[in-house]
C-alpha cells in the first residue's frame, strides 16, 4: 500500500477526532457540536470556512499553491449519527443515550479532516477544492438540503466525490463501480380501516388484520411477479400494527415499509401497484384505506468519467489488485444521490474490516465501530484524489 506518509504522521491525531466525535454523537440537523468541531480544526489548517447550508451543514474552501486552472472540485463526508442504543463498552462509546455512530459518519468526517490538514500544509494542487461536511444522510436527505440551498451555485464545481466504509470488504481494498450503484429510497404506509368488533362475532365487523395480511402477500408479488427478473426492486413491510386486547377485532391496521428501486420507470410504477393492489383487496373485504407514499432518496449514480478518475486514485494508495471497479450494486441508498444528480462524480466502498475481525461488523448494528486501521487509507485516498484531478 502506498498510502501518504505525512498522512500516517497524524493517523493518532485523526483516531482521536474520530473518537471524540463517536463518543458525542448527534442526528439529523443537530450536529452541532459535530459541525463546531469540524469548523474550528479546518479554520486551525487555515482553510476558509463557510457555515449554515442545511443548518448543521459546513463547508471548507482551499486554493492550491497556483488557481490557474480554475478548476474545483469537491469532497464529501457525512457527520449525523442514528437512533441507536450502542452496546459496545469501550471508553471512546457514545455519551448520548439512544444515540450512536453506527454507520461510521463519525470516521468520514475524520478522514476528511485528515486529508484537508495535508491539503492545507502541501497546497500541491493547482484549482480549488471544496470539503462538504453535510448533515442528515440517514433518512432526512441533508445532502439534498445543500443542495436545494445552493451549495453548487455558491461554491461550483466540476465534480463532487463520496465515500462510505463498507464492513465485510479487507482493510485496504476499494470498490466502485460505474453507473447505478445504490438503489433509490422510497416509504409507504398503509392505513387499512375496517369495522371494530367483538372477537367471538367476526360476521358484525370487518376484520383489518386479516385484510391487511393480505395486502403483506400481495406486496412481495411486486418484486416476483410485476417486474422484471434482470431489474431490481425490493418491497420490505417493517412494520405491522393493529389491535390492543385478546377479544377485540381491532378498527383499524397500519402497515409500514420501504421499496428500494433503480431505474425512475420502476420507481414511478411502485406507489400505482401498491396502490392497486391494496385497494383492490379492501374492497374485496368491505375495508378502506389511504395510502402515504414518500420518495426519499433517487438511486446513485456515478459518471463513468470521474469513476475511472476515482479508481486510479484509488490504485495509487491501495493498488491496482485491491481495486474491484465494476462492484455489484447495492440495494441500500445515500442521499449522496442528490449530489450527483446535480454533479457528475463518484462515490467508493473502502473496506472497513471483514466479519471477526474489527470492523467487521454491519453499519447499522448496536456493536458496529468505524475501524480506526482505515484513516489513513481513506485520508490518503481524497489527497491523492486531489492531486491527480488538479496536478500542478
Ligand atoms: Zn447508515
Ligand atoms: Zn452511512
Amino acid at each position: 500500500m502506498a498510502v501518504i506518509n505525512r498522512i500516517a504522521e497524524f493517523h493518532d491525531e485523526i483516531k482521536g477526532w474520530r473518537r471524540d466525535i463517536h463518543a458525542h454523537p448527534e442526528t439529523a440537523f443537530e450536529e452541532e457540536r459535530t459541525a463546531d468541531f469540524v469548523a474550528e480544526k479546518l479554520a486551525e489548517f487555515g482553510i476558509q470556512v463557510h457555515r449554515g447550508l442545511a443548518k448543521t451543514g459546513v463547508v471548507g474552501v482551499l486554493d492550491g499553491q497556483s488557481n490557474a486552472s480554475g478548476r474545483a472540485i469537491g469532497l464529501r463526508a457525512d457527520m449525523d449519527a442514528l437512533h441507536i442504543q450502542e452496546l459496545n463498552g469501550f471508553d471512546h462509546r457514545s455519551r448520548h443515550d439512544g444515540k450512536m455512530h453506527a454507520c461510521g459518519h463519525d470516521g468520514h468526517t475524520a478522514m476528511l479532516l485528515g486529508a484537508a490538514k495535508y491539503l492545507a500544509e502541501t497546497r500541491n494542487f493547482d484549482g480549488r477544492v471544496t470539503f462538504i461536511f453535510q448533515p442528515a444522510e440517514e433518512n432526512e436527505g441533508g445532502g439534498r438540503v445543500m443542495v436545494e440551498e445552493g451549495l453548487f451555485d455558491q461554491f461550483p464545481v466540476e465534480a463532487v466525490y463520496g465515500l462510505h466504509n463498507m464492513p465485510g470488504m479487507p482493510v485496504g481494498t476499494v470498490s466502485l463501480r460505474s453507473g447505478p450503484a445504490m438503489a433509490a429510497f422510497d416509504i409507504f404506509e398503509i392505513v387499512v380501516t375496517g369495522k371494530g368488533t367483538h372477537a367471538a362475532m367476526p360476521q358484525l365487523g370487518i376484520d383489518p388484520i386479516v385484510t391487511g395480511a393480505q395486502i403483506v402477500s400481495a406486496l412481495q408479488t411486486i418484486a416476483s411477479r410485476r417486474t422484471a427478473p434482470m431489474d431490481s426492486v425490493v418491497v420490505s413491510v417493517t412494520q405491522f400494527h393493529a389491535g390492543d386486547t385478546w377479544n377485540v377485532i381491532p378498527e383499524t391496521a397500519v402497515i409500514r415499509g420501504t421499496v428500494r428501486s433503480f431505474k425512475k420507470e420502476t420507481q414511478d410504477r411502485m406507489e400505482q401497484d401498491i396502490q392497486r393492489m391494496a385497494r383492490a383487496i379492501c374492497e374485496s373485504q368491505g375495508a378502506t384505506m389511504t395510502l402515504r407514499y414518500e420518495r426519499r432518496y433517487p438511486a446513485l449514480v456515478n459518471s463513468e468519467a470521474e469513476t475511472g478518475i476515482a479508481a486510479a486514485a484509488a490504485a495509487r494508495v491501495v493498488g491496482e489488485d485491491k481495486v474491484v471497479n465494476g462492484a455489484e450494486p447495492l440495494m441500500g441508498s445515500e442521499d449522496f444521490a442528490y449530489m450527483l444528480q446535480a454533479k457528475p462524480g463518484c462515490y467508493v466502498w473502502l473496506g472497513n474490516g471483514t466479519e471477526g475481525g474489527p470492523g467487521g461488523c454491519a453499519v447499522h448494528n448496536p456493536h458496529y465501530d468505524f475501524n480506526d486501521d482505515i484513516a489513513v487509507v481513506g485520508a490518503s485516498y481524497w489527497a491523492t484524489l486531489v492531486e491527480q484531478v488538479l496536478p500542478r
